[in-house]
């Protein structure tokens, strides 16, 4: 999927649509942030808001009020290799959620985290709305 098919969150989606769309979000990594792995609280704008980000599920991911505060309007990759939680197969994690492959993304999550939570029917249910929408 690329950028320009992505749906605008704001255009389309009621209230109610959006929060759904916030649960999703989280239950793609069974709660856990993206880039440390601490329970996620908040919702990252991978690339910012202020820089012309959009509220996508590809630009958006689960992520801890730690590293959404501290990252705050900085690159997402290039913030992540500083940070002591460093780990290639994260950061390769979200490079692949940015391209909207999220079957990937939580592949290469698992991977990082053999204790990982999500559940896979979720996703594909939750993918498969998304590409719906
Ligand atoms: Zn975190």
């Amino acid at each position: 999927m690329h950028i320009n098919d992505a749906v605008f969150l704001e255009d389309l989606c009621p209230k109610f649509r959006l929060r759904q769309w916030r649960k999703s979000i989280h239950r793609f990594t069974g709660k856990s942030c993206i880039y440390c792995g601490k329970p996620s609280e908040s919702i990252d704008h991978v690339l910012p808001r202020s820089q012309g980000g959009l509220s996508t599920t590809e630009n958006c991911v689960p992520a801890c009020l730690s590293c959404n505060g501290d990252k705050s309007d900085e690159n997402a990759l290039y913030w992540y290799r500083k940070q002591k939680f460093y780990d290639p197969r994260r950061a390769m994690a979200i490079r692949a959620w940015l391209e909207g492959d999220l079957r990937l993304a939580i592949r290469l999550l698992q991977w990082a985290n053999p204790n990982f939570k999500s559940s896979n029917k979720n996703n594909e249910q939750d993918s498969s709305e998304y590409e719906a929408a």
